[in-house]
């Protein structure tokens, strides 16, 4: 009998039926992310429904040396969950249970299929709310995975920012605990972190503690056209420099609301423009807004509108929240290559400039968009995987983004991930550092069976 084989049967030993499968269509759906990044299918696909089974699933694949793949929805755009060596994928849809909401402690236990909207609608009972909001409903152990961050995160911090604990079911089957529930610990090594953003390649996460918000009392929206996106890039530098406690603030160019207009039926100006949100209590929002209209107004602005009311806040952070969805409506039979880096804040209108001009000057059509509070912006461009010379085009924008990001001592990916998109750039991002990274991959996962060749790859 060949490995793959054996290690069905031995799965099919420790799991029930339906949780064991080689069914074509469902490795199919395994062997994708949203990205353009090739598909390749796994071996086998399973479901465990507990730490306990998750445990028994990486025991086999050690003993035979079987890759495995960690899934949460597969929303992932660097290829991350493209299992290139096969073996087994680990899909955590049936571990999605909100375990405990400790109210008073502001915490959460989860398990990791939950999603971030499951987990919001749950918390809303209590007068509480999950920060992290990424563009799609995905899995808060995918989220913790890639460190994922989303609108809100310029005042609530990034997903790195809300794990106090996590359970990791390690390489060889050991189950640990990377944290506690205390606010604060200066106790050991910080796990929490190492293991926000390995991206299943150094274990599974089974279980995570989640720091939790109470609803704020009052919330304005709004949202404020300019003539150029230098223009709104200079007015959110300097709306943070004035130390508005702005709670969200996006940028979308004058392409991007084109699209959002044909797919969400808005009618919004098309001019770059910012989608700004305040939380906090009434009085306190009224200083806010009108400060901020004032800072606005310094920077041209042309149009501003505010919304108070919750059916209007929530068509607005629509639009923005299906935007990358909206460009896949708008260009069917393409795939969306997504830019990702984050600079420094006052390097910000530089580089979005840059990535304009670049777009212009390779011939390619696509929008900007981004979290510009963090510094962190996007290009959206549809390609036709069909299509060399296209293809070459927005790796070139890619590689031309990043190379400028890393001279300004930005990052090559502020949320998406390294996966196996900006494996390339890891050595000219982090130089030695790298190396160390090599030695904790090799120390924690010395056979390599935690998605392999993603993120870090052991020179064997
Ligand atoms: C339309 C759209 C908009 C997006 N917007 C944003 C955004 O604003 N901000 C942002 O950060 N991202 C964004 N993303 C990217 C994506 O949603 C995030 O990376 C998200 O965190 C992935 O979660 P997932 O559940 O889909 O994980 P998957 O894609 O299934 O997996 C992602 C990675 O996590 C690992 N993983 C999954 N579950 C576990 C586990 N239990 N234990 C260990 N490893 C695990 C996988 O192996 C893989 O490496 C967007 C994607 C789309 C399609």
């Amino acid at each position: 009998m060949n490995v793959t084989l054996n290690v069905f049967e031995e799965l099919k030993g420790i799991l029930k039926d339906e949780q064991v499968t080689m069914n074509e269509t469902i490795l199919q759906q395994h062997s994708k992310d949203e990205s353009y990044h090739t598909p390749h299918t796994p071996d086998i696909v399973v479901y465990p429904e507990s730490s306990a089974e998750v445990r028994e699933i990486v025991k086999v694949a050690d003993k035979h040396g079987v890759p495995i793949v960690p899934f949460g929805v597969g929303s992932s755009l660097e290829g991350h969950v493209i299992p290139y060596d096969k073996g087994i994928t680990i899909d955590f849809t049936l571990m999605n249970k909100i375990l405990e909401v400790r109210e008073k402690d502001f915490l959460v236990k989860v398990q990791p299929g939950v999603t971030r909207m499951q987990l919001n609608k749950e918390l809303k009972k209590y007068g509480l709310f999950f920060s992290v909001d990424p563009g799609a409903d995905a899995t808060l152990g995918g989220m913790a995975a890639t460190n994922a961050s989303g609108t809100t995160s310029v005042r609530y911090g990034v997903m790195r920012d809300q794990v106090r604990d996590l359970e990791v079911v390690l390489p060889d089957g050991e189950i640990i605990h990377t944290g506690n529930m205390a606010q604060k610990s200066s106790s050991g090594y910080n796990l929490n972190s190492l293991f926000v953003g390995s991206e299943g390649t150094l274990g599974c996460i089974t279980e995570l503690t989640l720091k939790v918000f109470g609803i704020p009392e009052h919330i304005v929206a709004g949202r404020a056209s300019f003539p150029t996106v230098d223009d709104a890039v200079a007015a959110v530098v300097s709306t943070l420099q004035a130390g508005v406690p702005i709670a969200r603030v996006e940028l979308v160019d004058e392409i991007s609301i084109r699209q959002t207009n044909l797919y969400n039926e808005t009618t919004y100006e098309e001019q770059p423009t910012l989608f700004l949100e305040f939380h906090g209590n009434e009085p306190g929002l009224k200083h806010d807004v009108e400060f901020t209209k004032e800072i606005v107004a310094d920077h041209g602005c042309k149009e501003i509108a505010f919304e108070e009311d919750n059916a209007a806040r929530n068509k607005l952070w629509e639009a923005r929240h299906t935007l990358a969805y909206a460009f896949i409506h708008g260009h069917p039979g393409r795939k969306q290559m997504v830019t990702d880096v984050c600079v420094p804040i006052t390097e910000l209108a530089g580089a979005i400039k840059h990535a304009r001009n670049t777009m212009d000057e390779l011939g390619l059509n696509g929008g900007l968009l981004g979290h510009v509070g963090d510094g962190n912006y996007h290009a959206i461009v549809m390609i036709d995987l069909n299509d060399e010379e296209e293809l070459w085009k927005a790796d070139r924008l890619n590689e031309d983004i990043v190379e400028y990001a890393l001279a300004r001592g930005g990052t090559c990916t502020g949320e998406h991930g390294v996966g196996i998109g900006k494996m390339k750039y890891q050595e000219r991002e982090h130089g030695k550092a790298l190396q160390v990274m090599e030695k904790i991959k090799l120390a924690l996962d010395p056979k390599e069976i935690m998605n392999p060749h993603k993120l870090i790859h052991l020179k064997k």
